[in-house]
C-alpha cells in the first residue's frame, strides 16, 4: 500500500477507502445480532390521492437504531443485508411489523390505508415466500388486499419461472404489486404487460424537475409518458419524492393518481399516521 512520496494523494485515498470497507464489514457483521436484539424498526410515510391529498396508503421504510451510530437509514444497510442473505429474515420482520401495524390502524375504524412494503430480489427468489406472507397476514389479521409489495424493475424483470409464479400466487391471494423507482432501470416494456403488477411508482428523480412555469420540460414530458404508459396498461401511478405544491399541481394536471413525499409528510412513527385516519 505504501506509496512513494509525491503519491500521497493515492495513499490517502486508499486509506479512506480501506476505512470505509472496514466499516461496511463491521456493520454487516453486526446485523444478525442487531436483528436478534430487535434494533430494526419501521417508519411510515403517507401516500395520498391526487388532487385531494387524502390518504390512500402508507409506505413502510426500515431503519436501524444502532447502539453506537444512532439511527441508520436503509441505504446504509439494505445492500449489505442483500449480500449476506440476511435480507430474507430482515424483510420478513419488516413485513410482520408493517402488517401488524396496518391491522391496528384498520381496527381504529376509519379508512384503512394499504400498507406498502419493499421487497428485495433475494426475497422473491426465496422458496416459501407465499406461505410466509400468507402466514404473516393471518397472524396480523390483515386482509391481503391491504398489503402492497414494492419491487424494483431489476428485481421484477430479472424474475422468471418460479419467483414469478410466487408473485402471481400472491396477487391471486389479493396482494397488490407495484414497481418501485420506475423509469430508472431497464424495463422490458413488452414484458411489462404480462407481469402481475398493479401500479408503477415514478422515481423522485423525474419529479424533481417538474415546475409550473415549464409545463413542457423534458422531465414533465417523461412523467407524462410514464403516466400514459401506466394507464394504457391499466395500472395506477404513484409519484415519489413530491416536495413542492408546484410539483403536486403539475402531477395532478398530468393525471398522476397518487403522490408521496415531504410535501405531505416525511416518514415517521406510526402515531403520526393516526391523524390521517379521520
Ligand atoms: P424507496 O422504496 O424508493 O423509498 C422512497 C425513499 O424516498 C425513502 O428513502 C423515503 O424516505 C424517501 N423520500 C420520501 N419522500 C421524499 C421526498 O419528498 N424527497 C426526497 N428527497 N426523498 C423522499 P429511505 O427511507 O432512505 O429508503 C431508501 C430505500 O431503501 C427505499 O427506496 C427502498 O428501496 C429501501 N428500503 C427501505 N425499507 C426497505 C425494506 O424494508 N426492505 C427493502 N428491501 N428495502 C427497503
Ligand atoms: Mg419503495
Ligand atoms: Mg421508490
Ligand atoms: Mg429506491
Amino acid at each position: 500500500w505504501a506509496k512513494a512520496d509525491g503519491k500521497n494523494r493515492w495513499a490517502c485515498y486508499d486509506a479512506e477507502r480501506n476505512a470505509r470497507e472496514v466499516a461496511r464489514i463491521a456493520l454487516s457483521a453486526a446485523m444478525p445480532a442487531a436483528l436478534e436484539r430487535d434494533e430494526f424498526y419501521v417508519e411510515y410515510q403517507p401516500i395520498v390521492r391526487l388532487p385531494e391529498g387524502t390518504l390512500t396508503g402508507v409506505e413502510a421504510l426500515v431503519r436501524w437504531a444502532h447502539p453506537e451510530f444512532g439511527r441508520l437509514g436503509p441505504d446504509r444497510f439494505i445492500g449489505l443485508a442483500e449480500e449476506t442473505g440476511l435480507i430474507v429474515q430482515l424483510g420478513r420482520s419488516v413485513l410482520a411489523k408493517a402488517c401488524a401495524q396496518a391491522a391496528e390502524w384498520a381496527a381504529l375504524g376509519g379508512v384503512a390505508p394499504v400498507v406498502s412494503v419493499n421487497l428485495a430480489a433475494r426475497q422473491v427468489e426465496e422458496p416459501g415466500l407465499v406461505e410466509d406472507i400468507a402466514r404473516i397476514l393471518r397472524e396480523a389479521g390483515l386482509p391481503p388486499t391491504s398489503l402492497q409489495l414494492e419491487l424494483t424493475e431489476s428485481a421484477i424483470m430479472g424474475t422468471t419461472g418460479e419467483p414469478l409464479d410466487a408473485l402471481r400466487e400472491l396477487v391471486d391471494l389479493g396482494v397488490c404489486v407495484a414497481i418501485d423507482d420506475f423509469g430508472t432501470g431497464y424495463s422490458n416494456l413488452a414484458y411489462l404487460r404480462h407481469l402481475p403488477v398493479h401500479a408503477l411508482k415514478i422515481a423522485g428523480s423525474f419529479v424533481v424537475g417538474l415546475r409550473a412555469d415549464e409545463p413542457d420540460s423534458v422531465d414533465a414530458q417523461i412523467v407524462r409518458a410514464l403516466v400514459s404508459l401506466a394507464h394504457t396498461l391499466g395500472l395506477g401511478v404513484i409519484a415519489e419524492g413530491v416536495e413542492t405544491r408546484d410539483q403536486a399541481e403539475r402531477l395532478s394536471d398530468i393525471g398522476c393518481d397518487s403522490a408521496q413525499g415531504w410535501l405531505y409528510a416525511k416518514p415517521g412513527p406510526p402515531e403520526e399516521i393516526v391523524r390521517w385516519l379521520v
